[in-house]
């Protein structure tokens, strides 16, 4: 299985090919509907007659979009090892070179490799590195992209329609592409590779658990839960960390404690990636303080399992992993008291940033939780929880739309005096809290709990509204 090399006596080896590249679609999790995308561009080399007979064009070009690490290469191998026909790969900053004449002569030799040896995939890693657009370099360096762009655009188009040799070519940055490479008939065809979601973390770390030895009561959905913005290479380095952890123990299962202690270190090094002021950290640190002590007030929000102020990809400030029923709460199972305190610990940041910094210096660091909060204030309005809504008729007629609103903002006033409330009594909580976090950065359960039990106010019951 694998690339079928083909290989005619007395021609030089192959620099660029690849070899036993043997990724297969079961490989790559989390796919979704892209899936089927990829399956078409499998399907032109396999059946390449068909297309051809019934003048369907195939693309010469196939640009895969997403951020580092969701797994844009492995696809790539992926379609060259479902089709069987070799992979041939470089990374464009290879192309970029100081001699003029070196970038381009590589497109070249790659491209004469891969017509010899085709049916073939040809991969270009970070096509941006050459492919931004022309005239936006300016010296000899940029004299020497534009000879090396022009080349690939001559050795693409020399392909077209026939199915022979696909390049397929990765960016984080489509937006900046010279237009000349997104033309018909050259990487005429986009496909958006996001993030994985809950359920495509999981099933990635399923992929990779494959091959280690994992206990057999292993909880995928903890780890997946936790490593919330993670990308798939972070995910399969999380698996690698926690067998390293396993042998040091000399045991000879992979347990969910490995993977979790794996996870916060693969969350710790992506924390060494960023840089803040030590502004920026208190400010965060405040941001998702308030909301963990304010959640700790209320049952079904305060089994609170970590706080974090750690930069994680695509998240640009912390975040408080509460653990509660989330499927209640997607399904709108929640209780009403449990909306409204949902709505409380979603308005703390606003709150904390008028305490701590003052209503003239308002930052817009609560937006996102401030938007929760008044998407849930309606629901909670909407669907007949507010008491004033309780039993009226005719409830969804047009010219209510603005009692609707006042209604809404009513709820949220009385959520937001809630949380100022909690905040004000908690100051020394709220201190210990923002302390540890600047200094640490992450919080467990166990940390957290210990601080609540030093410094905490606690309400024994919320008020009802
Ligand atoms: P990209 O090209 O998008 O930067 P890669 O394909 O190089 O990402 O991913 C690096 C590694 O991360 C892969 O070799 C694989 O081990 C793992 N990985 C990434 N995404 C996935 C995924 N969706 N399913 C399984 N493994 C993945």
């Amino acid at each position: 299985s694998g690339a079928r090399v083909r290989r005619a006596h007395n021609k030089r080896l192959p620099q660029y090919l690849e070899r036993g590249v043997d990724v297969k679609f079961s490989d790559v999790a989390g796919l979704g509907k892209i899936r089927l995308e990829l399956e078409e561009i499998v399907k032109f080399f396999t059946h390449g007659e068909m297309y051809r007979r019934r003048g369907v064009k195939i693309p010469g070009g196939i640009l895969l979009c997403g951020p580092p690490g969701v797994g844009k290469t492995l696809l790539a191998k992926a379609v060259a090892g479902e089709a069987g026909v070799n992979f041939f790969s470089i990374s464009a900053s290879q192309f970029v070179e100081i001699y003029v004449g070196v970038g381009a002569s590589r497109v070249r030799a790659l491209y004469q490799e891969a017509k010899e040896n085709a049916p073939s995939v040809v991969f270009i890693d970070e096509l941006d590195a050459v492919g931004r657009e022309r005239g936006l370099i300016k010296g000899s360096g940029g004299q020497e992209r534009d000879a090396t762009l022009n080349q690939l655009l001559v050795s693409l188009d020399g392909f077209e329609g026939r199915g022979e040799v696909i390049t397929i070519a990765s960016t984080n940055r489509p937006d900046i592409l010279d237009p000349a490479l997104v033309r018909p008939g050259r990487f005429d065809r986009k496909i958006f590779i996001p993030k994985p979601g809950l359920i495509g973390r999981m099933e990635i770390l399923k992929v990779h658990a494959r091959k280690k030895p994992m206990a057999d009561d292993v909880d995928y959905m903890a780890v997946a839960s936790m490593t919330d913005g993670m990308v798939g290479a972070e995910l399969a380095n999380i698996i690698e960390v926690a067998a390293i952890n396993m042998m040091r123990d000399g045991r000879t299962e992979i347990t969910t404690d490995d993977l979790l202690q794996a996870a916060q270190i693969e969350e710790r090094g992506m924390l060494d990636r960023k840089e803040r002021s030590p502004e920026t950290w208190k400010q965060v640190a405040i941001n998702e303080a308030a909301m963990a002590v304010v959640a700790v007030n209320f049952p079904d929000l305060r089994n609170i399992e970590f706080v974090t102020i750690a930069p994680r990809a695509g998240r640009e400030l912390g975040y408080v992993r509460m653990k509660m029923d989330h499927v209640k709460f997607k399904e709108g199972m929640l209780s009403r008291q449990s909306l409204l305190d949902h709505i409380t610990v979603q308005l703390a940041p606003r709150a904390a940033d008028e305490l701590w910094y003052g209503e003239g210096q308002l930052s817009t660091i609560w937006a996102e939780t401030a938007d929760n909060a008044r998407s849930a204030a309606r629901s909670y309005v909407l669907g007949g929880l507010s008491e004033k809504h309780h039993g009226l008729s005719n409830f969804w007629a047009a010219d209510r739309i603005n009692e609707i609103d006042l209604e809404a903002l009513r709820v949220m006033n009385f959520c937001y005096d809630g949380a100022k409330e909690i905040l004000q009594q908690n100051r020394k909580l709220m201190d210990a809290v923002v302390d540890e976090l600047v200094r640490k950065k992450s919080l467990t359960k166990q940390e957290f709990f210990n601080l609540v039990e030093l410094h905490g106010v606690i309400k024994p019951m919320p008020p009802s509204i």
